[in-house]
């Protein structure tokens, strides 16, 4: 099981999905993990409360990078409701809670919260969609 996730996380390192950033998208959030050297500029445009575009630019460890290209593909084209229940199961697998459910790709994160110091790294671009999503309600 273990090796089926470190691929899934490897995959997504060597060809991160959506990592072009989003000209002209509304939102735009910046969040950097200084302990490891991980950054990503996160945007987001959404449309009657559906995330209708999400990219990113940034740089880090295989960790952020994976989580990022995961996060962008999982909540493109969802609403901001599921973005949200989305960051909030990941945030308590980070700190070693099951999720409630099945969450596919994205369970293979799930491991990096028997590693404290990495768990920052795996939430950089989730705590970047949670910043993007606040801005969203406050418009
Ligand atoms: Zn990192």
């Amino acid at each position: 099981m273990d090796e089926l996730y470190q691929e899934i996380i490897l995959d997504h390192h060597r060809n991160p999905r959506h990592r072009d950033g989003c000209v002209g998208c509304t939102l735009s959030v910046h969040q950097d993990n200084p302990l490891c050297g991980d950054e990503i500029t996160l945007g987001l445009e959404i449309e009657d409360g559906v995330i209708v575009r999400a990219g990113y630019e940034g740089q880090g460890c295989s960790i952020s990078t994976a989580s990022a290209s995961m996060m962008a593909e999982s909540v493109k084209g969802q609403p901001v409701a599921r973005a949200r229940a989305l960051f909030e199961m990941m945030r308590r697998m980070m700190h070693g809670e099951s999720p409630d459910e099945d969450l596919g790709d994205l369970m293979a994160l799930g491991g990096v919260a028997r590693f404290p110091v990495r768990v920052k790294c795996a939430l950089l671009p989730w705590t970047a969609l949670n910043e993007a999503l606040d801005k969203e309600g406050d418009a």
